[in-house]
């Protein structure tokens, strides 16, 4: 899932500043699981936007707004009125809201499209509608099975790869006091497994070109390009 969170609304509202008409597309996948654009907040913040004097061509939330077909099976038999709105704002990740632009260039239509919230990466829902962690970085090469299925690229703050840092302080990271230490949250778990002597291997550095931006998945030959 990608977490979002919501811009504040003087950040949304100066970015649709000269736009009175304005269409608000949601997404009814990760951001609906964040409380962040799914129906309910579009509605709210369709109700923000008239008391803002805006005018509000349609609203809407597919099912997933980063799968443009679906998107587009949303906005096809909306065409007229999006024709009319002067600016489109998205209550996604910064992924539905690039394939929302693209959708309307490919509809031959150039309006600007506004992002309404902040994307924090790849998070999983531990207790849903209360709280996400993010738990892995997708480096494209996963150590997992390393590291007792412990992400020391994710939970430790300095994403180190051969044991700690040596900065903790009764289990807990020099970073931030608040978060338990990744390396000895794995070194417990490598004792609990009867596998700390795998703990003794170097680990190499990681192949960065694995994480080259923007990465393209080829899923009909399972690589990526
Ligand atoms: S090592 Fe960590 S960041 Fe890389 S793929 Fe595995 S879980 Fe994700
Ligand atoms: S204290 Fe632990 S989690 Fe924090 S940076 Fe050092 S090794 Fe990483």
């Amino acid at each position: 899932m990608i977490g979002t969170t919501p811009k504040p609304f003087e950040e949304i509202s100066h970015a649709l500043k000269g736009y009175e008409k304005v269409a608000v597309i949601g997404c009814d996948g990760c951001a609906k699981v964040c409380m962040t654009g799914g129906s309910d907040q579009v509605s709210q913040m369709v109700e923000k936007l008239k008391e803002n004097s805006k005018n509000v061509v349609f609203a809407l939330s597919p099912e997933r707004t980063c799968y443009v077909d679906k998107t587009k099976a949303a906005l096809d038999p909306l065409m007229d009125k999006l024709k009319s709105a002067q600016a489109v704002l998205v209550l996604g990740c910064g992924g539905a809201v690039q394939i929302t632009r693209q959708v309307l260039e490919n509809y031959g239509l150039t309006i600007p499209v506004k992002v309404g919230l902040d994307s924090v990466g790849h998070i999983d829902t531990l207790i849903m509608g209360e709280l996400a962690i993010e738990q892995c970085q997708e480096c494209g090469e996963c150590i997992l099975n390393e590291t007792g299925g412990i992400c020391p690229v994710t939970k430790c703050a300095k994403s180190l790869l051969n044991g700690p840092c040596g900065g903790a302080q009764n289990g807990k990271c020099e970073v931030d006091s608040e978060r338990d230490c990744a390396w000895i949250l794995i070194y417990n778990r490598m004792i609990a497994l009867g596998e700390s002597d795998k703990l003794r291997r170097f680990m190499a550095p990681k192949d960065y070109s694995k994480m080259a931006k923007p990465r393209r998945l080829n899923i009909k030959e399972r690589r990526v390009e």
